[in-house]
């Protein structure tokens, strides 16, 4: 894990090389980062998903990055995602519709049934193709760095020693 100050990502100085693949950026992209929803916030789902949203929203940081290195995989990656997602998605809607219209045959609630999971199975994809997800980047819960769970070494160096901080 590295951890990168919040202002130095807000400011964009950070090298042109992809903390998470280490290669090097093909552009400094413009990517807004979030922190994760605290563990413990899980408990309020039993109190209602609206809480859990309400407190997760007001809990939450977020750090605009104004240049965050985006390499040749991360492209790949997010297109990949991207387009398995909005693919199943597509498919999913379209057995729904085939499903509630054979509703009354043999076949028909299957098809639903089927398509709902592809829906599911496409939405995860497509969040899995986000900026965000595809930078594997998250902001600490106090709002001061940006952390990179699986960063890649050559960010590291490229970045220089004293600037980060190692954990
Ligand atoms: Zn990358």
């Amino acid at each position: 894990m590295i951890r990168i100050p919040a202002g130095q990502v807000a400011a964009g100085h950070l090298p042109p090389v992809c903390p998470r693949h280490g290669e090097h950026a093909l552009e400094m992209k413009k990517l807004r980062l979030i922190s994760k929803p605290p563990s413990w916030a899980a408990v309020l789902i039993l109190l209602g998903g609206i809480v859990y949203l309400i407190v997760v929203m007001a809990l939450r940081k977020t750090v605009h990055a104004a240049a965050w290195p985006w390499c040749e995989q991360c492209k790949a990656a997010r297109s990949r995602n991207l387009g398995i997602g909005l693919g199943v998605l597509g498919l999913g809607l379209l057995l729904i519709v085939v499903g509630i219209a054979t509703i009354d045959g043999s076949a028909g609630p299957l098809l639903f049934l089927v398509g709902l999971v592809a829906l599911v199975v496409g939405i995860v994809f497509a969040a899995r193709g986000g900026a965000q997800a595809v930078s594997g980047a998250f902001v600490s819960q106090d709002g001061n760095f940006v952390e990179i769970a699986k960063d890649d070494p050559r960010f590291g160096q490229a970045l220089g020693g004293r600037q980060a901080q190692y954990r």
